[in-house]
C-alpha cells in the first residue's frame, strides 16, 4: 500500500527534475553549480515519505553498511570527496539548492527570489528574474507536505505529521528491512 506514495514521490521528483532542466537551460550563463561544489551539502532532515522512498531506492541499488549509530554532524554523510554518493536518489531539496527559489508573501502580492551567491555573479542589481524559470518552493513544499500527510495516515501515524527524519539514518537497518511501520524509531528528537 505504501508503494503508491513512493511512486507519487518519484513523480514529484521527476517533474521537478524537468523544471530544473528548463531553468538550467534558460540560465546556462548564470548558474555555475557543478559537480564538486558541496556548499549546500549539510545534514538535512526529510519528511518520512521522502525518507522511505529514497531508502527503498538506495537499498536496491547500493550496498550500504548497517550503520545504525552514524552521528549526524554538520556535513551530509553521503558527501565523499565533495561528491554526492547517492546523486540519482538525492532528496528534492538537494536538487533545488542554488537555483532561483521563489517565495510569495502571505497575501501573494509580492515575492522574493533567493539563490546561491556563487550563481548570477555577473548580473547587476537591476537584474529581473523571470518567475517562469524559478522554483516555487512553497508550492513544492506543499505538495510534499500533502503527500507526507497521506502517507502518515496510511501507516497510522497521522498524529506525527510534523516529524522529520535525519538523512544520516538512511543507511541504517533498524529491524533489517525497510521499517516504515515503525517510523518513530527514526524520528528526530
Ligand atoms: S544527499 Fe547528496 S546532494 Fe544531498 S546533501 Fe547529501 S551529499 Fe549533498
Amino acid at each position: 500500500m505504501t508503494e503508491k506514495y513512493f511512486l507519487d514521490y518519484y513523480t514529484i521528483r521527476k517533474n521537478i527534475d524537468l523544471k530544473i532542466s528548463e531553468i538550467l537551460s534558460f540560465h546556462k550563463e548564470d548558474i555555475i553549480c557543478k559537480k564538486g561544489c558541496s556548499r549546500c551539502c549539510t545534514a538535512i532532515t526529510l519528511f518520512p515519505v521522502e525518507f522511505f522512498a529514497i531508502k527503498q531506492e538506495i537499498n536496491k541499488t547500493l550496498s550500504l553498511s548497517n550503520s545504525e549509530n552514524i552521528k549526524q554532524d554538520h556535513d551530509c554523510i553521503f558527501l565523499k570527496d565533495s561528491i554526492c554518493t547517492i546523486y540519482e536518489s538525492r532528496p528534492i531539496i538537494c536538487r533545488t539548492q542554488g537555483l532561483p527559489l521563489l517565495y510569495f508573501s502571505d497575501k501573494l502580492e509580492t515575492y522574493t527570489i533567493s539563490y546561491c551567491d556563487n550563481n548570477f555573479s555577473s548580473c547587476n542589481e537591476d537584474f529581473e528574474f523571470d518567475t517562469e524559470y524559478s522554483i516555487d518552493l512553497d508550492r513544492l513544499n506543499s505538495s510534499l507536505y500533502k503527500l507526507n500527510k497521506e502517507f502518515m495516515k496510511e501507516i497510522d501515524f497521522e498524529n506525527n505529521i510534523d516529524k522529520r527524519i535525519q538523512i544520516s539514518l538512511l543507511p541504517s537497518s533498524i529491524s533489517g528491512d525497510i521499517d516504515y511501520k515503525s517510523p518513530s524509531l527514526y524520528f528526530s528528537e
